[in-house]
């Protein structure tokens, strides 16, 4: 999608996955993009294909749990790009537990930490600087597990529960400074997380089939897929659009 000449985008977790593919779409846009990652060296490697053709990218090493870190990467964008107008909260864990029952504290803590604090942490410190500049938007990184419950995944779904309604929560707070707020709720995506829980699962090629017939449409979406539909909520095109969780999960949640 194209529309994106000169503004600035911040991807956490953008060296995987999802989060990659949403970088290199914004930047292929004509944005601007910052990369607040844990890995440096995968968050370089991101950088160097963008500007490989042409594009521009920075990365800056950031735990979205830890708040210092997602301030200095919000002033990472102020400093290198001069403001910020998108961020794409898509940092992300799971850990698959057989139940509740086996969900240590250190898993819950973690999932916890990771998916729904961090999406605050950086949520908060981003909207600053968005009404400064006289607004923005936020496309946060849910999940179909953040509408439905799923087995084995009692704190991913808390997490993801809690990014559902904390969208909806901050579209009515920010509404009227310009920042518009929303979330995706994909399915299953080719992508690192997925392919992990197929490996514990007996390995993809066993259990690839599994993940594919569970959704209507038949089959698992791609990273760019789901990166479209984050570039088409961070856009122009969708101004009269926040508050929303949208489903990107070939019609697994329809019914
Ligand atoms: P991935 O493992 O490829 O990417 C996750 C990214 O988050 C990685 O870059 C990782 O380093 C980063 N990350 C994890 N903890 C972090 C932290 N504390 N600070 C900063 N970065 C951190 O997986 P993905 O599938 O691309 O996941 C991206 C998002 O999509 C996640 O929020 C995930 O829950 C969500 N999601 C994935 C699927 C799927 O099937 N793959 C489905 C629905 C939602």
């Amino acid at each position: 999608m194209s529309g994106f000449t000169d503004k600035v985008v911040l991807v956490t977790g953008g060296n995987s996955g999802i989060g990659r593919a949403a970088a290199v779409q914004f930047a292929a846009g004509g944005a601007k993009v910052l990369i607040a990652a844990r890995r440096a060296e995968a968050s370089r490697a991101v950088v160097a294909e963008i500007e490989a053709v042409g594009g521009d990218a920075y990365a800056i090493q950031c735990d979205v749990t830890k708040s210092a870190d997602c301030d200095s990467a919000v002033e990472a964008c102020l400093e290198r790009f001069g403001g910020l107008d998108v961020l794409f909260n898509n940092a992300g864990i799971i850990f698959r537990d057989k139940s509740a029952l086996d969900t240590t504290d250190e898993h819950w803590a973690q999932t916890i930490a990771v998916n729904a604090t961090g999406t605050f942490l950086m949520s908060r410190a981003a909207v600053a600087a968005m009404v400064a500049r006289g607004g923005g938007a936020i496309v946060n990184n849910a999940s179909y597990f953040g509408l439905v419950g799923g087995r084995g995944a009692a704190a991913y779904c808390a997490s993801k529960g809690a990014v559902v309604l904390l969208t909806k929560a901050m579209a009515l707070d920010h509404a009227g400074q310009g920042v518009r707020i929303n979330c995706i709720c994909p399915g299953s995506v080719d992508t690192p997380m997925l392919r992990g829980e197929m490996e514990e699962m007996g390995g993809a090629d066993s259990v690839r089939h599994l993940f594919e017939e569970k959704h209507p449409l038949g089959r698992i979406a791609t990273p760019d897929e789901i990166a479209a539909a984050v570039l088409y909520l961070a856009s122009d095109e969708a101004a009269f659009i926040t508050g929303a969780a949208l489903p990107i999960d070939g019609g697994l949640t329809a019914g």
